[in-house]
This record gives C-alpha cells, structure tokens and sequence, in this order.
C-alpha cells in the first residue's frame, strides 16, 4: 500500500501501516505506522516533559544541543539526501541544495535566539519613570509541526528549526508521502541531542494531523495547501490553539522594459520548473512589458525546451511526487488551451501519468484555472501588459499572496513595495527563502504568520511584559488613594502633553 492507498492492518496486532514509494517506479521505499489518536497524545506528553527540560537549559545549553544535531545533518546529508530523492524523486543535487539550506537556517536560528528573544530593557516613559520596563520571548512549550510533501526538509524545518531554538519541543507530523525523511529527521535528532521527546515524529494521513492539532499543543505550524489550512484552523479554534498557516501561492514575475532579459529568463525557468514546479513560491505567471515581451518569450522558451524531467542522474526535475496532481496540471493547460492561449512549449499532451514536460503557456485569458489557481507543475503564462501599472494591478488579482519576483534595474524596489505579498526578490528569484534574517510568509490565501528570521523565532514564543516598580511613585495613580489633587494634575498633563 501507497500514501495513495488505504492502510494496511495487521490481522494480529491491530496496528495500520503504510508505505511510502519513490514516485517515477511506484518502488516501496519504507514502511511506517498510521499513528491514532491515542498515539499522538503519547507523541506530546512525552513531548512536555522534554520540553521542560529543554527550557531549563537555557540558550546556552540548547545551542550547544543544536549545533551537535547541525553537525550530524551535514556529516550524514548524502543519507538525507537519498531519502529525500527517493520519497520525492527530485535530482538527488536539489536534495543536497534544500539541506544546505536548511543548515544554514538552524545555524542562524541557533545563533540568534538569545539576542532576538532574550529579555530586553524598554523604556517605562515618563509616566512610569519609577519602573523598570522589560520584554522576554519565552518559549510556549509543545509546537506542533505538519507538513507537505515538496520539500521535505527545508519546509519543515523552517517552523521546527526556530521552534527548538526558541526553547519549545516538537511533535511533527510529515507528508503521508515523505514519512521517511520526517521520521530520519527525528531520528538524528534524537541522537545527536539526547533528549526523548524534544522531536517527536508521528506519521500518517489527514486524520493523524487532525490528532496533532487537537491535542492540545500550544501551538500549531501548518504548511500545505490553503483547503487543508482552512479545515486546520477550524479545528483549532475548538481549543483556542494558535496557528501559523504557510499556504499555496500564485507568484508573479513582473519584467520591465529596463529589465536584464537574459536573467529574467533564466530566473523565470528555474523558478517556475525547478523541483518540477512543486514549489509554493514557484513561478506560476510572468507579465512582461510589451516592449520586451516577444525577446523574453523566446528566451524563455529557448532555456526551457532543454529541462528535461527523469529520475536519471542526469535529469534537470523529477517527477511529479504526488500523482493526483498531474490532473491539475493536465486541466490548467488545457483550459488555457481551450479559451485561446497558445502552447508554445509542452501541452496537454505534455502530461503522463509521471511527469509533466516543461510547458510555456502565452494569450491565456486572465480567468483561465492556469492563471488564477495554483497549478503545482513545471509551467507558466506569460502574458504582455502595456505598463508596469498593469502587471502591478494583474499580479495582485488573485487571492494568494506568497511571493513575487521583479524584473527591473531601477525600479525594483518601488515595484516591490505595490505587490501585495509577504516576500519580493528583485532581480533573482525565491532569493528571500534562502536568506535566514528575512521572514518567511504570505497574506491571503497564502496564509499568516512567519516562519524564518526574528519573527520566526517569536512566532514560537510568547512575549512576557515585566513592569518592575523600582520606587515609590511621587504621585499615586493607581490607587483609591488618588487625591483631587492628582486628578487635577492628570487633567493637566492630559492638556499638556497632547495639546488638548
Ligand atoms: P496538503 O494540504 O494536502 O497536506 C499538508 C499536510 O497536512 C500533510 O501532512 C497532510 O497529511 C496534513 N493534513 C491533511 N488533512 C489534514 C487535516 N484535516 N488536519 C491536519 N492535517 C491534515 O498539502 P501538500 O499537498 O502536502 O503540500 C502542497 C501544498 O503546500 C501546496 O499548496 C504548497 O503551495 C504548499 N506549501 C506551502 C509552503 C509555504 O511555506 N507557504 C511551503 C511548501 C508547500
């Protein structure tokens, strides 16, 4: 049995297992358990326990913790990349590229957590010039972490990385179809930090998530699509659990008529086909200036033609991880197809029952399922606009609002600033992701919250406000011992220092 398959059960034990397989053979790559409920809850108090112990070994003692599991990740990352190859089918080199990243986030999380999260003097104003004013981001306590499937280690990571060095344990809930790689990552964990229960790893399908969620973490990272985010969230609020959500996306790239057009091809192909396409911040439209509209469609089909998917050492992407998406994209093209726009790479017949050609979709109506959905496959329209206004406007005229990226040599950042999206790269692309100070997230359907960066770290805390008195206030506020004096005084400097 599959992650597409109903779980097998054991006549004897009871106990319902399923398999992952690499996805361009249907090989059985490992066997892993349906976790249930009761499991789950196991998974998190276990999980509780760490987790005080963990806290109590202050950021000192958690870098040192951290950076040993950082060191057995890079020693063993050929291991990890194989498993992520194997589950996902991506080039075993995009594997090794996502745990480089992901290194280098632990590492930045790792290193800033005690200035980004320790306690900090503010100022007490005038008003309370007699207190000491402190912040301190403490931990939560158990975070929960369920993700997908596209990049298995880079993803997660993004919430877990920033949860343990933010002093919280985890429980995580992996992809039904990379259970292997979450289960390695608890697995290293385990070793090189020697504390059961700071990563724990449950596996199995929806319900296991829904397990997770209602168990009574104190908080709940999800990463997945925007449909599943929904019933997620829902779920949550039954316990007031708070959520982070990192939805789907529907990334634009904008090209001006200044732009380096060579770059933006190129940036425009890696980032809409690598990885097969199955990235949330993958290239899904580009509008180009009409001025430079024909010399980048030919560009853009010139780099593309030479992707080639297989599972071959030698093949640029993968295939498609989860089979039922290959109906998705099989019906995006051809609804482009059939409402006008032109194939001038790949097509409807581009898409087998593994792997989904590189495919350059141009004259697609704005309302096609190609351009307002997210297609999750190595494709893209390109569409012309007569002003950087249009492709301002169009680019914003979806629901999502993950990433972007821009074309242009001197308005960039002025362009950037009109995108309604949580994250802009400016002449490269999806280059925010692989920056550890910036936060990673999106508004919409893309979701909320933050992962990566200082507000990924705080993300996973909870601000404690420490008002100190130091001496006795001249003047007592807060008190039924006010005088008319004082009140007469308030009124005064009510009029005084706000002008009233
Ligand atoms: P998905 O929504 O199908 O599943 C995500 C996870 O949720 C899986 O682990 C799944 O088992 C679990 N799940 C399913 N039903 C659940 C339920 N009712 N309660 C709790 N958990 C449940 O998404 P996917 O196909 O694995 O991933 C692809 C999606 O993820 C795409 O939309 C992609 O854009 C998005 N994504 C977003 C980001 C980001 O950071 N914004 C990153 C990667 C992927």
């Amino acid at each position: 049995m599959t992650a597409a398959d109903p779980p097998t059960r054991d006549p004897e034990t009871g106990a319902e297992t399923f398999t992952s397989t690499q996805p361009a053979t249907g090989d059985v790559v490992g066997t892993h358990a349906v976790h249930g409920e009761a499991d789950v809850a196991a998974a998190v108090a276990r999980a509780r326990t760490a987790a005080a112990e963990w806290e109590g070994l202050g950021f000192d003692g958690r870098g040192r913790a951290l950076a040993a599991w950082r060191k057995l990740i890079a020693r063993r990352a050929s291991d990890l990349a194989e498993v992520v190859h194997a589950e996902t089918g991506k080039p075993r080199a995009d594997a090794w590229l996502e745990v480089l990243l992901t290194l280098d986030h632990l590492a930045w999380a790792t290193r800033h957590a005690p200035k980004v999260l320790g306690r900090q003097r503010v100022s007490p104003g005038m008003l309370m010039a007699n207190h000491a004013a402190t912040i301190e981001y403490l931990p939560l306590g158990v975070v929960g972490v369920i993700g997908p499937w596209n990049y298995p280690v880079f993803t997660p990571m993004g919430s877990i990385a920033y949860a343990l060095a933010a002093g919280n344990a985890v429980v995580f809930k992996p992809s039904e179809h990379t259970p292997g790689v979450g289960e390695w990552l608890g697995q290293s964990a385990a070793e090189a930090m020697e504390l059961p229960g700071l990563l724990e790893v449950v596996t199995g399908f929806g319900p296991t998530g829904s397990a997770l969620v209602a168990s009574g973490v104190d908080k709940l990272a999800f990463t997945g699509s925007a449909a599943t985010g929904r019933k997620v969230m829902a779920a949550a609020a039954a316990t007031l659990t708070p959520v982070v959500m990192e939805c789907g996306g529907k990334d634009a790239v904008i090209v001006d008529v200044d732009a380096d057009l060579d770059a933006a091809a190129d940036a425009t192909v890696w980032g809409a086909m690598a990885n097969a396409g199955q990235t949330c911040t993958g290239v899904e439209r580009v509008y180009a200036h009409a001025d430079v509209y024909d010399e980048l469609v030919e560009k853009v089909v010139a780099i593309a033609k030479d992707v080639r998917p297989g599972i071959d050492p030698e093949a640029d992407i993968g295939p498609m991880t989860m089979p039922s998406q290959l109906d998705v994209v099989r019906r995006h093209v051809a609804d482009a197809v059939a409402r006008g726009g032109r194939a001038l790479l790949g097509g409807v017949d581009a898409v087998d029952d593994r792997y989904a050609q590189p495919t350059v979709l141009v004259d697609v109506p704005e309302d096609s399922s190609a351009v307002t959905e997210e297609t999750f496959g190595p494709t893209v329209t390109i569409a012309r606009v007569d002003s950087i206004d249009e492709a301002v406007e169009r680019a914003n005229a979806t629901g999502y609002g993950l990433g972007a990226t821009v074309f242009s040599k001197a308005n960039g950042d002025e362009i950037a600033r009109r995108l309604r999206t949580g994250m802009v790269s400016v002449n490269s692309v999806i280059s925010f992701a692989a920056i550890p100070a910036l936060p990673f997230g999106g508004v919409g359907e893309s979701g909320f919250g933050r992962i990566h960066g200082p507000d990924g770290l705080r993300e996973m805390t909870r601000p404690q406000a420490v008002a100190r008195q130091r001496m006795r206030a001249p003047v007592a506020l807060t008190s039924f011992r006010r005088t008319k004096a004082t009140d007469a005084m308030v009124r005064r400097i009510v009029r005084r220092l706000h002008g009233g």
